[in-house]
This record gives C-alpha cells, sequence and structure tokens, in this order.
C-alpha cells in the first residue's frame, strides 16, 4: 500500500534492521524500542489489523513470533517477555498495518500495568457475555 511506512519498510524503501523475512512474513526492530531486543513481526501484505489479516496468515505471523521470542530468551534472558498487538487508535495502534510486538521485559524497564484498573461483573453478566462469544 502506498504511504505505508511498513511496506516501504518491506520493499526496502526505507531502512530497517530486519531479523527474519520469509515469503509472507517480514520483522525488524522496533526503532523506538521498549527494550532491548524489542521487535515487530508483520504480515507481508498489507493488511489493516486483526480484523482483515486472513486466519492463515496470523497463525503465520504467530509462529514467527514464537520463534523470536525463543531466540531473544536465550540471547539476553530478560524476566520475561511482552507479546502484543494493537487494533485500532484507541487500543494504542499508531501504524495501520497488522503487527506484533515482542517486548522483552529487564529489571529496568517500565511497564504499564492494567491491574488495578479490571472490573469484576456478576454472575449473570458474565454469563451474558459468555453466551454471546461463544463461537460456533
Ligand atoms: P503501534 O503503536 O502498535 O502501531 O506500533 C507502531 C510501532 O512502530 C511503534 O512502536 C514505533 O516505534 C514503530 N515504528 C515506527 N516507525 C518505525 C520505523 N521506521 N522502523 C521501525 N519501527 C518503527
Ligand atoms: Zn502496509
Amino acid at each position: 500500500m502506498e504511504d505505508c511506512i511498513f511496506c516501504k519498510i518491506i520493499k526496502g524503501e526505507i531502512p530497517s534492521y530486519k531479523v527474519y523475512e520469509d515469503d509472507k512474513v517480514f520483522a525488524f526492530l522496533d526503532i523506538n524500542p521498549l527494550s532491548e531486543g524489542h521487535t515487530l513481526v508483520l504480515s507481508k501484505e498489507h493488511y489493516a489489523n486483526v480484523f482483515d489479516v486472513p486466519e492463515d496468515i496470523y497463525a503465520h505471523m504467530n509462529r514467527v513470533v514464537k520463534r523470536i521470542a525463543d531466540k531473544i530468551q536465550e540471547e539476553y534472558k530478560p524476566e520475561g517477555i511482552l507479546i502484543n498487538q494493537n487494533n485500532g487508535r484507541r487500543a494504542g495502534q499508531e501504524i495501520d498495518h497488522v503487527h506484533i510486538h515482542i517486548k522483552p521485559i529487564y529489571e529496568d524497564t517500565k511497564i504499564f500495568s492494567e491491574r488495578n484498573h479490571r472490573k469484576r461483573f456478576d454472575d449473570e453478566k458474565m454469563k451474558k457475555i459468555q453466551k454471546e462469544l461463544t463461537l460456533d
């Protein structure tokens, strides 16, 4: 897609620190990392988000995520690794080309915790949501 910075990176029009590429997936270091090893895994074709990307491509992106996470763990031995994928501005998505973040968490890494903002729904509401979201 024209005007998409990640498409330009995949085409080599903008430089990146690539760590993996195959026919469907591309991965490079985030230019503004949370921590050492923060990596982005992208579909090579342009899809905006989780709703647009075909299931098999999303699954393959996640296979690559697993391999890169293993590699980070082996090389850097962080205390943990946070994996997230933002969809929509309110969910923190800035670039509308589907990508998964792999963020190593070290002793000094600052992370935002949602813990104190979690809710508790009563049984009736939980059952209603369960009914609405149960897959066929
Ligand atoms: P998101 O907010 O989930 O859309 O994530 C977009 C990510 O892309 C951010 O973490 C940025 O730091 C990163 N980013 C933006 N431009 C570049 C670039 N040219 N090379 C590598 N990463 C980038
Ligand atoms: Zn794109």
